[in-house]
């Protein structure tokens, strides 16, 4: 579990986070190449992004569904872009019961193909929609190089699909979607991000626009966290996914589909962790407090254990996810060490003098040592650590935020541009040019994460060719 001390995040960043995936029990390494089990830690902490996102989905009208795990060959066939983005990629089966089957199944890499097949049963008035759908599922795309969280072969996420009468509403709806994404990694996971608009060499394969949230990791390297597409009528005419309009002409509908996935825990892990291990954003981290009981015998160690799980119950009544560490034969250190690497918010420490003084110690992850320490009377404690939790989560997303602002550069030559991307993103205008960004990707690494919703309209010299340009966009290496 313990044991062995971390490598630093400067040392070697990508050790650190392998190495920390695993001694913190989020997730290990399954007997099959590429993929990987996520652990109940990690699975907590998924379920508590699920949550999350799941509230916002349902109160902007969205209704949740279950589509099959394995879509027809000739379905994925269907839309040109499609298949082609997506056929390297597919793990098919070919086999099922002990014959081969009259036609091969794909494993879903994402559903868009099977839903608009559905769709074009279901819709057929201008008064079946809009449809707002979303499913949590996991998908399967057989990647070669593979990391834990951040891209593995099958992975759980959710993906949203709609249906619209018109273009407008359909981009309205893509727009809503990367806002929610947005704002919900800020405000729940403490990480700010840049909302864009993706190139065409970076978009969906059978998009007409993706956008999505990029964010800045602890190494300076850029992480797609979510992303939301607007389709056209891409889908609807491939699958034939058309409506009655209230004149009697028939009229394809526009879809948008859109997704965030269990790569995003591997943004928190990267933005907020540090040397010690992971920091969790109390908002979304599965143990907000643990309560350490410290006694050095027997008699003490009864008072405090009975006083540390009256605690516990009344921080659980105030609607607090708290852990009790009552343990036997471990120190106090060991422990304090042991919940600092899985990232616990907030510790609360309380030994025989705090029982006599009616007060406990509170411990803040996001602060190791004595400066992130503090003494609450035992009955103010609920919200004492209600305070606390919520100064961590804001503090964490200042931090995040201040760390991505000293790592970014405006960039007005090439040769900035180069610098910058070594320790961050490069923000520089752009012709448009597809040879410009695939100039700057062979020669630097670095991809063009996307161009920002903000701010807007400004006009410059492409970095790369020097053409007039009226935008700018954000270049970065990435996972
Ligand atoms: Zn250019």
């Amino acid at each position: 579990m313990t044991g062995e001390k971390l490598p630093s995040r400067s040392e070697d960043f990508p050790e650190w986070y392998n190495q920390l995936v695993l001694k913190a029990e989020l997730a290990d390494y399954a007997p099959v190449r590429g993929c990987m089990v996520i652990r109940p830690y990690g699975w907590a902490l998924w379920e508590n992004i699920q949550q999350a996102l799941d509230r916002r989905f349902k109160a902007t009208g969205h209704e949740n569904a279950a589509f099959p795990l394995f879509i027809p060959r000739s379905l994925i066939e269907r839309e040109k872009h499609h298949v082609e983005g997506f056929s390297p990629e597919l793990a098919v089966v070919t086999i099922g019961g002990g014959e081969t089957l009259p036609e091969p199944l794909v494993v879903r890499p994402t559903s868009e193909t099977i839903i608009g097949h559905m769709w074009s049963k279901w819709i057929h008035s201008y008064r079946d929609l809009p449809v707002l759908m979303n499913q949590w599922n996991n998908v399967v795309r057989w990647e070669l190089r593979t990391k834990l969280f951040l891209r593995t072969l099958e992975f759980y996420w959710q993906e949203g699909h709609t249906a619209h009468a018109t273009r407008e509403e359909a981009e309205a709806e893509t727009r809503q979607m990367l806002d929610i994404y947005a704002e919900f990694a800020a405000s729940e996971a403490a990480i700010p991000v840049i909302p864009g608009r993706k190139s065409e060499a970076e978009k969906f394969a059978g998009a007409e626009t993706t956008y999505s949230i990029e964010a800045m990791m602890g190494d300076g390297k850029a992480l797609q966290s979510g992303t939301s597409h607007f389709l056209g009528q891409n889908f609807s005419r491939a699958f034939d996914v058309k409506y009655l309009d209230p004149a009697g002409q028939l009229q394809y509908c526009w879809t948008t589909s859109w997704g965030l996935s269990t790569r995003f825990i591997g943004a928190i892990i990267m933005v907020h962790g540090d040397d010690q291990g992971l920091v969790l954003p109390p908002r979304l981290a599965p143990i907000e407090a643990v309560i350490v009981p410290i006694f050095r015998h027997d008699a003490e160690r009864a008072a405090v254990l009975e006083a540390a799980r009256r605690l516990r119950s009344e921080l659980v009544q105030a609607g607090r996810r708290v852990k009790l560490d009552d343990r036997e034969g471990l120190s106090p250190g060991w422990k304090f060490n042991d919940w600092e690497m899985r990232g616990v918010p907030l510790r609360i420490e309380l030994g025989p003098k705090d029982l006599a003084n009616r007060s406990c110690v509170l411990a803040r992850r996001d602060r190791p040592g004595q400066p992130g320490k503090s003494v609450a009377p035992l009955d103010e404690l609920p919200a004492a650590a209600a305070r606390l939790l919520a100064d961590i989560q804001q503090s964490l997303y200042d931090r995040a935020l201040a760390f991505r602002q000293a790592h970014t550069r405006e960039c007005r030559t090439y040769g900035e541009l180069k610098a910058a991307v070594e320790t961050g993103f490069a923000v520089a205008f752009w012709c448009g040019g597809s040879g410009c960004e695939a100039t700057v990707k062979e020669e630097t690494k670095a991809t063009l994460r996307c161009i920002p919703l903000e701010p807007a309209a400004a006009s410059g010299a492409c970095v790369v060719c020097g053409r007039p340009s009226g935008e700018r966009a954000v270049f970065g290496r990435a996972y």
